[in-house]
């Protein structure tokens, strides 16, 4: 069971959603503007929302924008648009997944079933492992957030820690982008620049360079591995 906050202006796709949603035993709340919603949030809390983009008072990426401002609850966007270029901008402003309309409920369940195991794994997973991770001369302490290439700490952002984390998790494994994607940006859709702009701040840090890798190896096509300098 979920507390889902139903974002919708549409008479008859309101009543679909809340009945579906209802039948599979979820606490369903819902309303027909971005500002009754924002109103919502704020009062009751909800597992997830499920925001539709075309709303009658304020255009759905700004609804967005101003939930995020005060709440981390799951975002999923309902969207009879299908433009990539605006959806991968929604899932960087905190959109957690979308659907394009029309949808079916099976279709929603599952990517609600998604962001819900990702959300409650993401609180549970609160307390980070704390055992340090010791790659070659790097040595990554997840629970003190702190990295040390050859006894030097690192001074590294906080996605390039988690990048450098996950992959330093599995040394030697090639990590496809969708993976890194999904794991470390919590994306299950997205741009691959964004990960390649990281992987080469974060290289900068390590002292190297994509043409003489020392610990990332980029392995055009297939992803990103980290290892140990041979
Ligand atoms: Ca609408």
């Amino acid at each position: 069971m979920a507390r889902v906050l139903v974002v919708e202006d549409d008479q008859f796709v309101r009543s679909a959603l809340i009945r579906h949603l209802t039948d599979a035993g979820h606490a369903v709340r819902s309303v027909g503007t971005a500002l009754e919603a924002l109103r919502e949030v704020a009062q009751v809390g909800f597992d997830v929302v499920i925001l539709d983009l075309g709303l009658p008072d304020l255009d759905g990426g700004e609804a967005l924008k101003m939930l995020r401002g005060i709440t981390d609850v799951p975002v999923i966007i309902a969207t009879a648009r299908d433009d990539e270029a605006e959806i991968v901008r929604l899932l960087n402003d905190g959109a957690d997944d979308y659907l394009t309309k029309p949808f079916s409920v099976e279709h929603l369940s599952a990517r609600m079933t998604a962001v819900l195991r990702r959300s409650r794994a993401g609180a549970a997973g609160a307390e980070p492992p704390s055992r340090v991770i010791q790659v070659g001369g790097l040595s990554i302490d997840p629970l003190r957030r702190q990295a040390e290439l050859d006894g030097t700490a690192l001074d590294l952002t906080r996605r390039e820690f988690d990048l450098l984390a996950f992959l330093a998790g599995r040394p030697g494994v090639v990590v496809a982008r969708k993976e890194l994607l999904a794991e470390v940006w919590q994306q299950s859709y997205g741009d691959d620049q964004t990960i390649d702009v990281h992987l080469s701040w974060l290289r900068r840090k390590l002292g190297e360079t994509a043409a003489k890798p020392r610990y990332l190896h980029t392995l055009r096509g297939v992803g990103v591995k980290l290892e140990p300098p041979q």
